[in-house]
């Protein structure tokens, strides 16, 4: 079977105080997450190394970070590598989310050099994809969504792809109120597999988590989660509500 995952991506959220009292809620409840569905947490990077020390005693949470540096070491200022994460015991690392395409200007042979980079490291990619509001509404985002994947995941091997999430992420969705409906999330997350089947067989297309992103909330959630090819959730602002992020995260039928 598939796995489950539900993420929470903190973004540039919440003081340290915030931040520790988010996470203790989240420790309190833990024994009602149910344990077939992976639950990461993605806090700003600043507290990655307080928090890996937190949640040494509870393994049923993992920790993500947000962003990474495809360079082991070296001189690249204010920037954060793999190796650093991988010492920590950090899990997940978030690629390409639309903030950083946007804001950051990262391009596709970026995001293919940070997703090889946390495959060298055993670090698990989520690698985010999704269109604009306009690209939609012309009607071109099957082919928009298609080529983001090719364009960064394609030179991967079968077994190197076989380790990444990906997230489908439609960027008028995300912080907006404005979820995708299930119907609209699943046909893009079908087609997603599709493709990654065709490429790369169907052991691989057929086991690859493919969760979905975008105002997912605790009362839509489970609509989404119903369909056949979404097997999860990155929630940014409902992330920041331990006991929504609970309900969402338990919302698989
Ligand atoms: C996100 O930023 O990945 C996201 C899905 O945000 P939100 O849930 O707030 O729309």
């Amino acid at each position: 079977m598939r796995k489950k995952l539900v993420a929470g991506n903190w973004k540039m959220n919440l003081n340290y105080g915030e931040a520790k009292q988010l996470l203790a809620k989240l420790i309190e409840i833990k024994s009602q997450f149910n344990p077939a569905t992976e639950i990461v947490i993605c806090p700003p990077a600043i507290y990655l190394s307080a928090f890996s020390e937190h949640l040494r005693n509870h393994p049923e949470i993992k920790l993500g970070a947000q962003n990474c540096y495809f360079q082991d070491t070296g001189a690249f200022t204010g920037e954060i590598s793999p190796l650093q994460l991988k010492s920590l015991g950090v899990k997940y690392c978030i690629i390409g989310h639309s903030e950083r395409r946007e804001h950051f200007n990262e391009s596709y042979e970026v995001l293919s050099k940070k997703v090889k980079a946390l495959l060298k490291h055993e670090i698990i990619p989520v690698f985010c994809c999704g269109e604009q509001l306009e690209v939609r509404n012309s009607n071109v985002h099957k082919e928009f969504i298609m080529k983001q994947i090719e364009d960064s995941l394609f030179q991967l091997k079968p077994n190197e792809i076989s380790e990444i999430v990906i997230a489908y992420e439609p960027i008028w969705a995300i912080g907006t109120g404005k979820t995708a409906t299930a119907e609209q999330a699943q046909e893009v997350q079908g087609l997603i597999r599709a493709r990654i089947t065709k490429q790369f067989g169907e052991q691989v297309g057929n086991a690859m988590t493919i969760i979905y992103g975008g105002s997912c909330k605790g009362d839509n959630a489970k609509e989404i989660f119903a369909q056949a090819d979404v097997d999860g959730g990155l929630v940014g602002g409902a992330s920041l509500n331990a006991e929504e992020f609970l309900q969402i995260s338990n919302s698989f039928q």
